[in-house]
């Protein structure tokens, strides 16, 4: 059977069992994507549920709800040095592919770029197209740009009991691979109800201040390995390492 084509839907977009399609969303399902009236579709709705719809003329009908299983069973946060130049927009894009629920930039002391007004919804929009893409239920949030600093002081006072990495490429951490296996696999199965943060630094690394002030918020710092990688290439490893322990089977 032909796959079918998904598309994103805001909550006040529905009414009932209707959708008031925007322009841009008439404009893709019918000239880009060639659906025509009485075309079924996939409504990916905010609320994480993903609808069997019929497209009309200008709206949309909610048909039946799908069971899609394609998130990841705990929630996800990355908290990200924003790196230099364009790099974060791959950065947002890879680790949607991966199952992040939500990503925070942050501005550490080594950060260089400093982001321009509406880099946020530029990067939700991101996510969003990446999340159609890879048929994922849930679009991830992409918080507002936050001083590193100030992020740890909010998390302090936040009643959150995530498990908090810290990846940390010098020193003699453990993997975090090692970590999650003692963290979440060590009963007979993963504690589901707990959710899982992991930072990471810019191009300039962390500073030592940065590190010591993680560790007092609760992060432990872990190892993705023997070599120190790009700031745009140790969101997806650890992306990836997350999800293959959340998804393995034996
Ligand atoms: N220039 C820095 C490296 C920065 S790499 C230095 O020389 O130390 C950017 C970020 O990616 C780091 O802050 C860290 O969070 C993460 N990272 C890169 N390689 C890593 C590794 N092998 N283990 C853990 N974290 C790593």
């Amino acid at each position: 059977m032909r796959q079918l084509q998904r598309l994103t839907i805001v909550t006040q977009q529905v009414q009932g069992q209707s959708i008031t399609l925007t322009v841009e969303q008439q404009h893709y399902l019918s000239r880009v994507l060639r659906l025509r009236s009485g075309d079924r579709f996939l409504a990916l709705l905010d609320s994480g549920v993903t609808w069997l719809a019929k497209l009309e003329e200008g709206t949309a009908e909610l048909l039946e709800p799908q069971e899609v299983k394609t998130e990841l069973p705990l929630n996800v946060t990355l908290v990200l040095s924003l790196p230099k130049g364009s790099g974060f927009d791959e950065v947002v894009r890879q680790v949607t592919e991966l199952g992040v629920s939500r990503i925070v930039p942050v501005i550490s002391d080594r950060t260089v770029l400093k982001p321009s007004a509406n880099r946020r919804d530029r990067w939700q929009r991101i996510a969003g197209e990446a999340t159609e893409q890879s048929e994922r239920s849930q679009t991830p949030t992409v918080e507002e740009p936050i001083d590193f600093s100030r992020y740890l002081n909010e998390l302090e006072m936040s009643k959150s009991n995530d498990l908090r990495y810290f990846c940390w490429g010098r020193g003699d951490s453990v993997h975090l691979l090692s970590h999650l296996q003692n963290d979440l696999l060590g009963g007979d199965q993963i504690a589901m109800n707990i959710g899982i943060t992991i930072a990471i630094g810019p191009e300039g690394g962390w500073t030592d201040e940065e590190v010591d002030r993680s560790v007092k918020a609760g992060f432990v710092s872990v190892s993705l390995g023997k070599r120190i990688l790009r700031a745009i290439t140790a969101p997806a490893s650890a992306m990836a390492i997350v999800g293959a322990v959340l998804e393995y089977r034996v």
